[in-house]
C-alpha cells in the first residue's frame, strides 16, 4: 500500500462523547490550577546563573517562587513537566471544547510561558551558551558551578540519576517537543524563535561530538531527541519554501542534529530481526527513538529503510510485548518474546509507552495505509489512554497492572511530576487526535466516538456510544454553496462480530463496498450531504496470550472488560524513583474453576451464557463457575481494584 492519509488539525475536530468531555475539562482546571512560575523557577535559575547574576538578582527574577517538589522537579530532571505542559497547553488552546474563559485562561497562560522562557533565552546571549535554557534542580554545589554539567557528564557516560545525570536530552526532547507544539499547534511565533535559538545550541553541542563521544551519549536515555529536531527541520523548511521570515536561515543543521540521534545500529539489530532482541530493554527509552525514525522518513522519502525500522520495531513490540489494553512492559522493560501471562504484575504497561505507541501507531497509518495501526490505535486509546484517568481529580497512572487483583495509583496535584504525568497531561487534550484522517479526496473516521470534523467545504457529525448500541449516526452536512468532495471511509472494526456491518444512507439500506479494511462511500452518494447509519455487532470475545494458554482477558465490543473487586485493599507503596504503586492484591489468586460445561473449549464457545449482561448497564454477571464476579469496562474502573486476566479451569 503506497496511499497516503494526513492526521486532520486538531482545531479541526471536536470530541462530543460527555465522558470525554468531561475528562477534558477536568484535565485543563488542574493544568491551569498549577503554577507557571514554579515550573519556570528552574529555567529562570539557570539563566541567572550563565549570565553571572548574584543571588539578589536571581531571587528577584524567579520572582522568589521555587520549583515544585517530590524528586522530580526538583532534581536533575526538573524540567520535563515544562515541556509537557506546553504541549498540553497548546492542544488545549485549539481544542475547540474549551469554553471561552478556559480558551482564554489557556491562551494567556501559554503566552505567559513562552514570553518567559525567551526571557530566561535571552540572557544566555553572548555567554558562549546562547540559546540553552533548563530547569533542571541543582542537587550539589557542582551544578550549580556549572549549570551545563549533566550534559557533559553524558559526554564521558556517566549517568547517576542523583549524582551525574538524569537523562539530560530525555528532559531536552520534551521541551524542545513543547516548543514546537506552541508553534505548530497553537501559533505563538515567539516559541518558534526560541525553538530555533535552542536547537542551535543543541546542533551546536551534536557537531562537536567525535565517535566516541557519540557513542556515549547515545548510551544514556535521550527521548525522541530525533524526533523533535526532525520535525523543528520539517517546520523551517516548510517555513523557507514559503520564504516566510519566520525560517531559520541555517535550518539543515537542524536535521544534521537530529540524524545524530538515530541509532543506527540498534535499528539494523531490530531490522534483521531474530529471538528476544528486546529482552530486559528499557520500553519507554526505546520507543521515541523509533519514532524518530519514523521521523527521518516523513521528512524525507528517499529514507525508506528508516520505515522498515520502524514497521518491524512496532511488529515486535504489538505482536511479543502487549497485553490486551494495548499496554507494554514490566517494570519498565520489557521481557522475553511471548513472555507476558509470567509478567503479569503490579507494575506493567508503564503509561508513557503507550502514549509513545499511540503516537506511534497513528503516524504509521498515515504514512502506510495499513488498517492494523488504526485497529491497535482504537484499542489502545479507550483500554490503556482513556483507562489511565480518574475521572473526578483528572490524575492519571504510571503503571496499570496486569496481575488482578491490583489496582490504579494516580499522580496528586503537586506532589509526582512524573513522565507519565507529563504525558498523561498531554493525553486528555488531545483526545480528538487521530479520529479522522483526510487525505486529497477522501475523509476517513478511524475511531468511533462522538465527534465532529469540519473542513472548507463540509461538516461531518459522528454520534455512537457502544455501551448503548453498534449503531454509529453520521451526519454529513455541506456548507453554503459547497459540495461534499471527498470518499467517505469507515473503519470496519475487527471486534464487529464476523465483520458485519449494515449500512444505510438517507435511510436506504446499501450494499458495502470496502477496501483495505474500510467500507468506501464513494462522494457522488453524499455530494449534497447525507445521513449515514452504519450498523456494527457488537458482543463478547475473548483473548489469551502466548504463554497463558489458559488465561483469558474478555472484551465488549472494542472496551476490554474486567472484574471488580472491591475497595478493601487499596493500599501502596513507593517504588523506583518516589514512584508510587498498588501494593496488595484483593483476590489470592486469579483461578476460574468452569462448574458448568465440560471444558474450557466449551465455556469460551458459550461465553454469551456465561458472561450476562445486565440490560441497560455494563455489568456482565459470570456465571457456571466458582466465582461470582461482576465485571465492567476497564477504562471507567478507577476506584476499585480489578481483574483482567483470569485462568480458567475445568
Ligand atoms: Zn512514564
Amino acid at each position: 500500500m503506497s496511499e497516503l492519509w494526513s492526521l486532520t488539525d486538531l482545531k479541526d475536530v471536536r470530541v462530543t462523547d460527555k465522558y470525554l468531555d468531561e475528562a477534558f475539562h477536568v484535565d485543563v482546571k488542574n493544568l491551569l490550577n498549577l503554577d507557571a512560575d514554579r515550573f519556570l523557577a528552574g529555567f529562570r535559575e539557570t539563566a541567572s546563573l550563565i549570565k553571572g547574576e548574584s543571588p539578589e538578582e536571581t531571587k528577584v527574577f524567579m520572582k522568589s517562587k521555587s520549583r515544585y517538589e517530590g524528586e522530580w522537579e526538583d532534581k536533575l530532571i526538573g524540567g520535563h513537566t515544562m515541556g509537557h505542559y506546553l504541549t498540553a497547553i497548546a492542544q488545549a488552546v485549539v481544542n475547540t471544547a474549551a469554553t471561552s474563559d478556559e480558551h482564554k485562561r489557556l491562551q494567556e497562560r501559554l503566552s505567559y510561558l513562552i514570553d518567559s522562557l525567551k526571557e530566561c533565552q535571552d540572557k544566555t546571549i553572548g555567554t558562549g551558551e546562547d540559546g540553552y535554557i533548563f530547569g533542571a534542580g541543582f542537587p550539589k554545589q557542582e551544578f550549580r558551578d556549572n549549570p551545563l554539567l549533566q550534559f557533559d557528564n553524558v559526554e564521558k557516560g556517566l549517568g547517576h540519576p542523583f549524582d551525574e545525570a538524569w537523562v539530560p536530552w530525555y528532559t531536552m526532547h520534551k521541551i524542545l517537543t513543547g516548543l514546537n507544539a506552541a508553534y505548530k499547534i497553537a501559533g505563538n511565533e515567539t516559541a518558534l524563535l526560541v525553538a530555533n535559538r535552542l536547537g542551535i545550541w543543541i546542533s551546536n553541542r551534536t557537531d562537536r561530538w567525535d565517535d566516541k563521544t557519540h557513542k556515549k551519549v547515545l548510551g544514556i536515555e535521550y527521548g525522541g531527541m530525533n524526533d523533535c529536531l526532525y520535525e523543528l527541520y520539517q517546520i523551517n523548511r516548510e517555513l523557507k519554501e514559503n520564504n516566510s521570515p519566520l525560517a531559520c536561515l541555517d535550518y539543515e543543521r537542524f536535521e544534521r542534529a537530529a540524524h545524530c540521534f538515530d541509532e543506527v545500529e540498534l535499528f539494523e539489530k531490530i531490522l534483521s530481526g531474530g529471538k528476544n532482541l528486546l529482552n530486559n530493554v528499557h520500553a519507554n527509552t526505546t520507543i521515541p527513538k523509533f519514532i524518530g525514525a519514523l521521523a527521518r522518513y516523513e521528512v524525507n522519502r528517499s529514507e525508506e529503510r528508516y520505515l522498515q525500522y520502524a514497521k518491524s520495531f512496532w511488529d515486535l513490540v504489538v505482536n511479543e510485548h502487549t497485553y490486551v489494553t494495548g499496554g507494554n512492559s514490566e517494570n519498565e522493560h520489557f521481557g522475553e518474546d511471548g513472555v507476558l501471562d509470567a509478567e503479569r504484575t503490579n507494575v506493567n504497561n508503564e503509561t508513557c509507552n503507550t502514549y509513545n505507541m499511540l503516537k506511534f501507531s497513528r503516524r504509521l497509518f498515515a504514512v502506510t495505509g495499513n488498517i492494523k495501526y488504526l485497529e491497535y490505535s482504537a484499542r489502545t486509546f479507550i483500554n490503556a489512554i482513556v483507562a489511565s484517568q480518574n475521572h473526578e481529580t483528572g490524575f492519571t497512572t504510571y503503571f496499570q497492572p496486569m496481575a488482578t487483583g491490583y489496582h490504579k495509583v494516580f499522580n496528586t496535584f503537586d506532589g509526582n511530576f512524573w513522565c507519565c504525568t507529563g504525558t498523561g497531561y498531554e493525553n486528555f487534550t488531545k483526545l480528538q487526535d487521530g479520529v479522522f484522517f483526510r487525505e486529497d479526496g477522501r475523509l476517513a473516521i478511524a475511531l468511533y466516538i462522538a465527534a465532529e470534523y469540519e473542513n472548507e467545504s463540509y461538516k461531518v457529525s459522528v454520534d455512537c456510544d457502544f455501551t448503548r448500541s453498534g449503531e454509529v449516526k453520521i451526519d454529513i452536512t455541506p456548507k453554503a454553496g459547497a459540495k461534499v468532495n471527498d470518499d467517505l471511509w469507515l473503519r470496519i472494526p475487527k471486534w464487529t462480530q464476523n465483520g458485519e456491518a449494515e449500512l444505510s444512507i438517507n435511510g436506504e439500506k446499501v450494499e458495502v463496498s470496502k477496501k483495505d479494511g474500510f467500507i468506501v462511500i464513494p462522494k457522488g452518494k453524499i455530494a449534497d450531504g447525507g445521513e449515514i447509519a452504519l450498523l456494527l455487532k457488537v458482543g463478547l470475545s475473548y483473548e489469551s496470550l502466548p504463554d497463558g494458554d489458559n488465561t483469558y482477558a474478555f472484551l465488549y465490543g472494542p472496551f476490554v472488560l474486567s472484574a471488580r473487586l472491591g475497595t478493601k485493599k487499596i493500599a501502596t507503596r513507593p517504588h523506583g524513583i518516589a514512584v508510587v504503586v498498588s501494593a496488595e492484591r484483593s483476590v489470592d489468586t486469579d483461578l476460574i474453576k468452569i462448574t458448568s460445561e465440560s471444558s474450557i473449549k466449551a465455556f469460551l464457545d458459550h461465553i454469551d451464557d456465561h458472561l450476562i449482561k445486565r440490560p441497560g448497564e455494563m455489568e456482565f454477571d459470570l456465571t457456571g463457575t466458582d466465582k461470582n464476579l461482576v465485571f465492567t469496562t476497564h477504562y471507567n474502573q478507577y476506584k476499585e481494584s480489578y481483574g483482567i486476566y483470569w485462568t480458567l479451569e475445568c
